[in-house]
């Protein structure tokens, strides 16, 4: 049968395990016939995605932390793959410290570096990528509704997702006359690697499931449909938007 992303590459940045959403649209873009470049952030992740990526699934590493990073992986992706035709930006981090209290105690160290990882990145990762990448192109980053609510325990990750979501607004302006798209997903809440790092998780993750319209999370196979969806020429016509893929959380909220 065929895909709605065959003949596409796809770059797919933040696998941590087989749980992480970007497995769920790393996977799903696989199915529906997209080449996948997966990026990971340090070896120790290099070794949990060669045991789940088919074989000879191209993987590169990208710290996000520095321009230079990201820069020379998209290089490395043109000169050993060619040009892309979409990424999938599945990033966010704050330390410990910095989720452990509220907005009110958060420092500036903390704040810096929130914004840099889970907002900036997209930024950088839309600059050097979309130089490689074709007309028709398209940009999806993931966002959560604690970007426009008060979510108990979410805190400085909600002040970094209103961030990422005005950068899609502005990515997407900057980048529509070479005809590439920048859109958000807004994902209910999985229990994946990052979301452990929230202080009360189990609450959070518990009072989602409580307000999904069957009373089952999302999944992160869910949330890499959606990906598919607008990685693909079907979705030509969305761009600068946020598609919530919550079970309706949003609604009932
Ligand atoms: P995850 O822990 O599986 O993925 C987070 C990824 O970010 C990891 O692969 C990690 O290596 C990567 N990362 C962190 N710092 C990095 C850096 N400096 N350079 C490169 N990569 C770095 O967790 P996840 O929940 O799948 O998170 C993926 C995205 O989905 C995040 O943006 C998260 O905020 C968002 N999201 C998650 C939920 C949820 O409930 N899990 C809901 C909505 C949105």
């Amino acid at each position: 049968m065929a895909g709605i992303l065959d003949g596409k590459r796809i770059v797919v940045m933040g696998v941590a395990n087989r749980r992480s959403i970007a497995w769920g649209c790393a996977k799903t873009l696989m199915d529906q016939g997209a080449q996948v470049i997966l990026t990971y952030q340090n070896d120790r992740l290099k070794r949990q995605l060669e045991k789940i990526a088919p074989e000879n699934t191209p993987m590169i590493q990208c710290d996000v932390a520095e321009d230079a990073n990201v820069e020379n992986t998209f290089n490395t992706i043109k000169e050993e793959y060619g040009n892309i035709d979409g990424v999938v930006h599945a990033i966010a981090y704050a330390d410990k410290k910095t989720l452990s209290g509220g907005v009110i105690d958060v420092e500036k160290d903390g704040y810096n570096l929130a914004q840099d990882i889970s907002a900036y990145s997209l930024i950088s990762v839309s600059r050097y990528a979309s130089k490689i990448m074709h007309a028709g192109g398209s940009i999806a980053t993931l966002t959560y509704m604690g970007s426009t609510r008060a979510i108990p325990s979410y805190n400085m990750m909600g002040v970094a997702k209103a961030a990422l979501e005005a950068n899609v607004r502005y990515l997407a302006r900057d980048l529509g006359e070479k005809e590439i798209r920048v859109n958000a997903i807004s994902a209910g809440a999985i229990k994946t690697l990052a979301v452990t790092g929230i202080k009360n998780h189990g609450d959070l993750l518990k009072e989602s499931e409580i307000r999904t319209v069957d009373g089952k999370s999302v999944d992160i196979f869910q949330v890499g449909g959606t990906a598919a969806f607008l990685m693909s020429d079907l979705s030509s016509g969305i761009t600068g938007d946020l598609i919530y893929v919550d079970k309706g959380v949003h609604l009932l909220s």
